[in-house]
């Protein structure tokens, strides 16, 4: 008898081991629209997933697309590394007008590469020069890229361990809740600064994100975000947020911060920046601590200009007003209200959700179900992925422009998941 093996795609021969997403939701997708992936054989797939957070306003939008297209066919400058250039001058207006201004935000702005670990790099580079300082604070379960200075203060074990040499100059301390309430915020880090005996170098910068996207979606809450930036100036260090994924609208306001009330001395932003899914991404300090040398620091691609026309676009279209911000806090309402439906329904599979805005965590006390219900619904049309160490929460990023029949479809498909796989 001969045994006829499956072909093995291109994929499997030619791509490496490491492609992950795609052993996920095994499909070869082609078109997308808005929320929407349509793959090669015809299936739709409703996206709760949006590039990782790079997908704010959906697939293709055609507000950023005609932008996109007008300024392609008039030959507009592609690649201009540094060089000013006209669509480099729209952005930064519009970035001034929209989202700078009205926050009376002094900032200045860096092109650094256009992937956020990049800009993770320039922060933590500046940090370290204006303070003469090596010592960066990070958090446990943060994730902030993954070239060597961002994997230094990225707490995943797997992640860290693909270095392959020591990731130095970075000290873990408890994000907001690790203890569960039992030690007063910042006791141990606070202990440890003013203690000659403990070990801890003096800190240049401490790095945090609001929400940890890739850590669990673990919610910093407002006081402990404040109490941090409260610490951060008592001490001399530089207070670095890192938005790459929650900033853009995602939980609500344009930045992540906001909420909390702070202003920190460095923000990285990156994903959603460009608005239709193009590498971009920025530092952001405060003018005091604009101590580069010119070139000091550099990248081929800082000057990704396609990208600054459909940033400029999205600024205009959806921050010129507060009505983006409003929608996604109401969206988040419903959000929100879908799952203690579906966590009150399966009482013993002991199901806990957080969230802000449209990025929402569903976990269970079987930390292998997450991964489960994730490719149940990839058989039922819906990409979500999974987050956390173990991969135990069900991760909701929707685009912030899905309307609330999306977020009803994709939470219905989710709610039936559960159900199939509990
Ligand atoms: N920082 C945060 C908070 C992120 O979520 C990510 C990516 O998920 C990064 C940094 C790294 O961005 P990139 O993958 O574009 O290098």
């Amino acid at each position: 008898m001969t045994i006829t093996q499956p072909d093995l795609s291109v994929f499997e021969t030619v791509e490496s081991e490491v492609r992950s997403y795609c052993r996920g939701w095994p499909t070869v997708f082609d078109r997308a629209r808005g929320s929407r992936m349509y793959d090669e054989d015809g299936h739709t797939y409703l996206d709760f997933f949006s590039g990782a957070g790079a997908l704010n306003y959906g697939h293709n939008n055609p507000v950023l697309k005609r932008a996109l297209l007008d300024y392609l066919e008039r030959d507009g400058v592609t690649h201009g590394l540094d060089m000013s250039t006209t669509a480099k001058r729209a952005f930064l207006e519009s970035f001034q007008n929209h989202v700078l201004r009205p926050r009376d935000l002094p900032y200045k702005v860096m092109f650094p590469g256009p992937t956020g670990t990049n800009a993770v790099e320039a922060a933590l580079k500046l940090a370290r020069k204006v303070k003469g300082r090596e010592s960066i604070v990070s958090f446990t379960n943060a994730f902030h890229g993954m070239s060597l200075g961002s994997l230094a203060v990225t707490g995943n074990a797997f992640k860290r361990a693909g270095a392959g040499i020591p990731l130095v100059h970075g000290t873990p301390m408890p994000f907001d809740n690790y203890l569960e309430g039992r030690v007063p915020d910042f006791l141990w880090f606070e202990r440890l600064l003013e203690d000659q005996g403990s070990g801890l170098n003096r800190p240049a910068a401490v790095i945090v994100e609001t929400v940890q996207g890739e850590g669990g979606i673990n919610v910093a809450r407002p006081e402990w975000l404040r109490g941090l930036a409260d610490l951060c100036a008592r001490r001399d260090m530089l207070l670095i947020v890192d938005d790459i994924q929650m900033g853009c609208g995602r939980t609500g306001g344009f930045f992540s911060f906001e909420e909390a009330g702070i202003v920190p001395d460095i923000v990285t932003l990156s994903k959603s920046i460009s608005g239709y899914g193009l590498p971009m991404s920025l530092t952001l300090f405060k003018p005091e601590l604009d101590v580069w040398a010119p070139g000091e620091h550099n990248g081929t691609f800082r000057g990704n200009n396609p990208a600054f026309v459909t940033a400029a676009a999205a600024l205009d279209t959806y921050w010129a007003d507060g009505g983006m911000e409003h929608q996604t806090r109401a969206h988040g309402e419903l959000v929100r209200s879908h799952l203690s439906a579906i966590a009150a329904e399966h009482p013993r599979l002991g199901a806990t959700f957080r969230g802000r805005g449209l990025v929402w965590g569903l976990e269970f006390a079987d930390k292998g179900l997450a991964e489960k219900i994730a490719a149940r619904c990839f058989e039922l049309g819906l990409l979500i992925e999974t987050s956390g160490p173990e991969s135990e929460v069900v991760k909701l990023l929707p685009a912030l422009t899905a309307t609330p029949d999306d977020l009803d479809e994709g939470l219905r498909i989710l709610a039936r998941a559960v159900r199939d796989c509990a």
